[in-house]
């Protein structure tokens, strides 16, 4: 199943190649790949780069497979994918059970189907053939490079201290951890979707690397780490299901994690902001529930049921931002030092932070101007197109 072949599926190659995410997960099915196709559009829009969304994956279970399992699904996936493929046309990326051991499996064998190597036909590459540094890193980052900046020009406050409530524990999760501890704040949860590891003063960098090495390297479950780091693991939790004080809450696992009782508990437990590292991690009610809870930015209240909210298409366009730098290198036939791209990456969120605010008006918030300017950016680029799509 994939794009943009299947015209039912809400694409747009109107600012650029189509360029999104493959998800290999149980749930992957029409009516995912619309969601997840329709707000790429608006987020590749808002990165300021030259790309169209879409949105593509299988129903295929990767979680227990072998890695040669693994390997021979990719190659043939990537056996009728590539003839829709071209850096001008569609190039994709990762997304939930697609991470570098599958973008590699894929492009060898698009290498090999079309004796063609050096181009940018896929982002989230290895290092070693054409990857671009920071891409792994690049949406956990970028998620807590916005959010440092809302909790600076909205609370007036640092992210040093906060208690801040991660969900997942794979990529977006793990970089978003990495670099909330690099500044000083408190991580005080992960999860994956067994249970979660609760870490009531804050989880040091010896606990992240344990948890990164059992995920990365062993593919192995939270579960198994009871009695290694120095959290305790809840079977059967999610941090949206806990009745803890909490200041910010990433979820960064999956969509509609958050649901009415959750955001009605997230209010409760005393947040301060949601950012979404993951796509469409909260339902509609919940939504519905943090933007009467919100704090309107220009509002200087500060009754503590208030909510800064950061919708997955600002939050966490970091990912696709340096996929497009990636797209950028392999044009050039370069790699660009991390400092620079993370540089690029740092400026793009703060970009995207000034859009919202631009774009929200007079009594709207941060979601609405996040929404304004990717949609007014699409749609007077097909205007200026002739209404092509
Ligand atoms: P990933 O590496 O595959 O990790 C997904 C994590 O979410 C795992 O810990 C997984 O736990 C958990 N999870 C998945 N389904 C779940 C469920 N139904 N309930 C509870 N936990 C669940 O994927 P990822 O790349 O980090 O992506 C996470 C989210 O970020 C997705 O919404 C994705 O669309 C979004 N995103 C990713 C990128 C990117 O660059 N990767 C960019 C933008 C947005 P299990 O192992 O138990 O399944």
């Amino acid at each position: 199943m994939c794009r943009p072949f299947d015209s039912s599926l809400p694409s747009s190659s109107v600012l650029g190649p189509y360029k999104g995410g493959l998800r290999f997960h149980p749930t992957v099915d029409e009516g995912l790949l619309k969601f997840l196709g329709f707000e790429q559009i608006f987020k590749n829009a808002l990165t300021g780069l030259p790309m169209g969304g879409g949105k593509g994956g299988s129903d295929f279970d990767p979680k227990g497979k072998s890695d040669a399992e693994i390997r021979r699904f990719c190659q043939s996936f990537m056996t009728e994918l590539f003839r829709y493929l071209h850096p001008s046309t569609d190039v994709p990326a990762g997304d939930i059970g697609v991470g570098g051991r599958e973008i590699g499996y894929m492009y060898g064998t698009y290498k090999r189907l079309t004796n063609k190597h050096g181009e940018g036909v896929l982002t989230g590459k290895s290092l070693l053939f054409g990857g671009s540094p920071l891409r792994p890193e690049a949406t956990g980052y970028g998620l807590v490079y916005i959010t440092k900046l809302a909790v600076e020009k909205q609370l007036n406050r640092s992210l040093s201290g906060l208690r801040c409530a991660v969900s997942g524990s794979g990529n977006v999760a793990q970089f978003a951890t990495k670099k909330l501890l690099e500044y000083g704040a408190k991580v005080i949860t992960v999860s994956d979707s067994n249970g979660l590891l609760l870490f009531e003063d804050g989880m040091t960098t010896e606990d992240l690397d344990i948890i990164m090495n059992c995920k990365n390297n062993h593919r192995g479950r939270l579960s198994s780490l009871e009695g290694k780091v120095s959290g305790t693991y809840l079977v059967g939790k999610s941090p949206w299901n806990l009745e803890i004080p909490m200041d910010i809450a990433l979820p960064c696992a999956t969509q509609n994690e958050i649901n009415e009782d959750g955001a009605n508990l997230l209010l409760k437990n005393g947040i301060l902001l949601v950012g979404e590292g993951a796509n469409l991690p909260t339902t509609l009610e919940g939504q519905e529930i943090l933007r009467r809870g919100r704090r309107s930015s220009t509002s200087t209240t500060t009754a503590p049921s208030s909510v800064i909210y950061l919708p997955a298409k600002a939050a966490n366009a970091g990912g696709v931002g340096v996929s497009g730098l990636e797209m950028s290198q392999n044009a050039q036939r370069l790699t660009w030092k991390p400092e620079e791209v993370d540089e690029q990456l740092q400026k793009m969120m703060s970009n995207i932070y000034s859009l919202m605010e631009t774009h929200q008006g007079e009594h709207g918030s941060l979601e609405d101007g996040a929404n304004i300017a990717g949609f007014v950016k699409v749609a007077e680029a097909m205007k200026e197109l002739g209404w092509v799509q």
